[in-house]
């Protein structure tokens, strides 16, 4: 969980084909750009600085 709701909502719907990196809708089947199968979501936690 993020700290802003509503970036989170957003986030939760957005997955990131692994191929190409483009973005897509959370639960479609394949990339819109390239017809790769798989993604990932969209990373949710921030990653602190080191
Ligand atoms: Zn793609």
């Amino acid at each position: 969980m993020g700290k802003f709701a509503e970036a989170d909502a957003i986030i939760s719907k957005i997955a990131i084909c692994k191929k190409c990196k483009a973005r897509n809708k959370a639960g479609m089947d394949h990339c819109r750009k390239c017809g790769y199968k798989w993604m990932r979501p969209k990373r949710k936690d921030i990653r602190a600085k080191k």
